[in-house]
């Protein structure tokens, strides 16, 4: 389980680097290139263990269960809490770039943009 994604029901294997991820946060905090977007994806189920290929241009609303357990994966990412702990500590810190940070990384969470792929790719 990754601190990103509480209830990640998956893993992911990037194609760039070919590892195993919970989420694309915890690839962009190990590694130092960028997540390689592919039109197909390997997933790992953490509930039966077992791997699968999805197609992103072809996901449908059946693509968003394991093949093997039915494990329903394509859920609205559970996302830590963002902590309130700016009392005047650190007067730099911009609170609206923060603000704009966190919304923009939600956005990008949503189960590794495998939603929004068809649309991008045309
Ligand atoms: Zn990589
Ligand atoms: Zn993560
Ligand atoms: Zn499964």
């Amino acid at each position: 389980m990754c601190k990103h994604v509480l209830n990640a029901q998956v893993s992911i294997r990037s194609p760039c680097c070919r590892k195993w991820f919970d989420c694309a946060d915890c690839h962009h905090e190990t590694e130092s290139h960028p997540l390689l977007q592919q039109d197909h994806m390997t997933f790992a189920c953490k509930k039966c263990k077992k791997c699968f290929r999805k197609v992103a241009a072809e996901f449908e609303e059946s693509d968003e269960y394991c093949p093997h357990c039915d494990n329903h994966f394509v859920i609205e990412a559970m996302v830590p809490k963002p902590r309130l702990e700016v009392e005047g500590e650190d007067v730099r810190v911009d609170a609206r770039m923060l603000k704009d940070e966190r919304v923009r990384g939600e956005e990008q969470r949503t189960i590794f943009n495998v939603r929004d792929a068809p649309d991008r790719l045309g």
